[in-house]
C-alpha cells in the first residue's frame, strides 16, 4: 500500500506541542515500513522522524498552527489562520496522493475530515481526542453516515464520546519496544510525565506527593506556563521536581527508575500514551479511572485505576504500589501494543477504507 500520512497541523514532530500524536506518528509509520508498505509523511516545518524511519519520504510544510480543540470552547466555530499550516498540509497531501492509495490524517480538525466527502481517494481519519468540540463531532456524525469506515479510534471509551458511531473501529496504540528497557526498581521516585496544560491535573499528582513528603519528577513540554506557575506556587518549593520536556530515548531511562507513573486526566483522554510507555519500562501506573488509560491499565495487576479527581483514593494506592509485579507491567505491553500489532489493525483497516471505495 501507499500511504500519504497527514500529521498534526499543532507544533513540528519532535516538539511536544503535538503531544501523543508525535509518538504515535513516529510507530505507526515504523509498523507500517516493517509490513513492507510505503509511506510519504507531511508535516510542519523542522519536523523530524525516529531514526530508523529514513525510508518513509517526509514532507515539510510551513505555515500558522491550528490553536488545539481542547484549549477552546466546546462550541467555537473553526479558525483558519492566514498562511495557515492545515491549509498547506492538506493541499501537498492532495498533491502527492494522486499516486497513493489513501489518505491517512491524524491532525484532528473540521476541514481534512469535510474534504472526505469531495476527494475522490479514500480518506481515512484517526480521531486523536474525545468530543472536544461541536463543530468537528457534528461533522463527523455526517461524514460517518455516508462513510461508515473511514474514522478509527484508539480506545472504545474515546469512541463512547460519538454516540452516533455504532461499530467504532478501535486500533489502540503502539509502541517500538526496543526504545523502552525494563527496569525493576521498586524504591525509585514519584514520576509524571504529559503536557502541562489543566486538563492534565497535575495538580493532583503534586498534591499526592506532598502528602508522602516527597518530590515528584515532572517531563513534558509546558504548554501553559500560567498554570505550572499556579501549581508551583500552591505546594511547598521544590515539590516539583521539573525535568523538562526530552526524547523518548532520555525519557525512558529516567522514567523507568521511578517506582509509580501518576497519571491525572480531567479530560477523557483518547488513549495516553505515557501509561503505556510507564508500563514498558515496568513501571506501574495509578490513574482516574476515565478515558483511555481506564481500558489500559489492568487494575492491581499493572497499576490501580483510582475514582476519578479523588485524589486521597490515589494517594491510597500508591502508598501500595509495592504489591504490582513490575514485569507484568511490560508483559502487557508486549502482549497489546507493539509498533506490530498496532500497524497490523491500521492496515487492516485502511483495506476496508480502499474496498469500500473500490466498491462504489
Ligand atoms: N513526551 C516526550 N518527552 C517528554 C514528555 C512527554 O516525548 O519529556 C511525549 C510522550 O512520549 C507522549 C506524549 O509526550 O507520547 C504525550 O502523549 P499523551 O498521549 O500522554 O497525551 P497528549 O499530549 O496527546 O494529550
Amino acid at each position: 500500500m501507499r500511504i500519504v500520512l497527514i500529521s498534526t497541523p499543532i507544533g513540528y514532530l519532535g516538539s511536544g506541542k503535538g503531544g501523543g500524536v508525535e509518538l504515535t506518528l513516529n510507530s505507526l509509520v515504523s509498523g507500517l515500513l516493517s509490513l513492507g508498505h510505503s509511506v510519504e509523511v507531511i508535516a510542519p516545518e523542522n519536523s523530524k522522524l525516529h531514526k530508523n524511519n529514513e525510508k518513509a519520504k517526509l514532507y515539510c510544510v510551513e505555515g500558522k498552527d491550528q490553536i488545539s480543540w481542547q484549549h477552546q470552547n466546546y462550541d467555537s466555530p473553526v479558525i483558519i489562520p492566514d498562511n495557515s499550516l492545515l491549509v498547506g498540509m492538506l493541499e501537498k497531501g492532495l498533491d502527492i496522493a494522486k499516486q497513493a492509495d489513501v489518505l491517512l490524517n491524524m491532525s484532528y480538525d473540521w476541514l481534512p475530515i469535510w474534504m472526505t466527502q469531495i476527494v475522490e481517494k479514500p480518506f481515512a481519519h484517526i480521531i486523536s481526542m474525545g468530543n472536544e468540540s461541536s463543530v468537528v463531532s457534528n461533522l463527523i456524525s455526517k461524514v460517518y453516515a455516508k462513510h461508515p469506515y473511514n474514522f478509527a479510534f484508539h480506545s472504545k471509551i474515546q469512541a463512547n464520546d460519538y454516540p452516533f458511531i455504532k461499530k467504532p473501529t478501535i486500533i489502540g496504540n503502539g509502541f517500538k519496544l526496543d526504545n523502552y528497557i525494563f527496569q525493576d526498581a521498586v524504591n525509585g521516585p514519584l514520576a509524571w510525565v504529559g503536557r502541562v496544560a489543566p486538563e492534565k491535573g497535575l495538580e493532583d499528582a503534586v498534591y499526592v506527593a506532598n502528602e508522602l513528603g516527597e518530590k515528584l519528577k515532572v517531563w513534558g513540554v509546558k504548554e501553559d506556563e500560567t498554570y505550572a506557575l499556579k501549581i508551583e506556587k500552591s505546594f511547598p518549593q521544590g515539590t516539583i521536581d521539573w525535568m523538562g520536556f526530552v526524547s523518548t530515548n532520555e525519557l525512558q531511562v529516567e522514567l523507568g527508575k521511578c517506582r509509580v507513573l501518576l497519571n491525572t486526566p480531567k479530560w477523557n483522554e483518547a488513549y495516553g500514551n505515557v501509561v503505556v510507555e510507564a508500563l514498558a519500562c515496568g513501571v506501574p501506573v495509578v490513574a482516574y479511572k476515565r478515558g483511555g488509560p481506564s481500558e489500559i491499565i489492568q487494575h492491581d495487576q499493572t497499576g490501580y485505576l483510582a475514582d476519578p479527581d479523588d485524589k486521597k483514593n490515589m494517594l491510597s494506592y500508591v502508598k501500595i504500589i509495592e504489591r504490582i509485579k513490575r514485569k507484568k507491567c511490560r508483559e502487557w505491553v508486549e502482549k497489546n501494543a507493539s509498533t506490530d500489532i498496532f500497524a497490523n489493525k491500521v492496515v487492516n483497516w485502511l483495506n476496508k477504507v480502499i474496498k469500500e471505495y473500490k466498491s462504489k
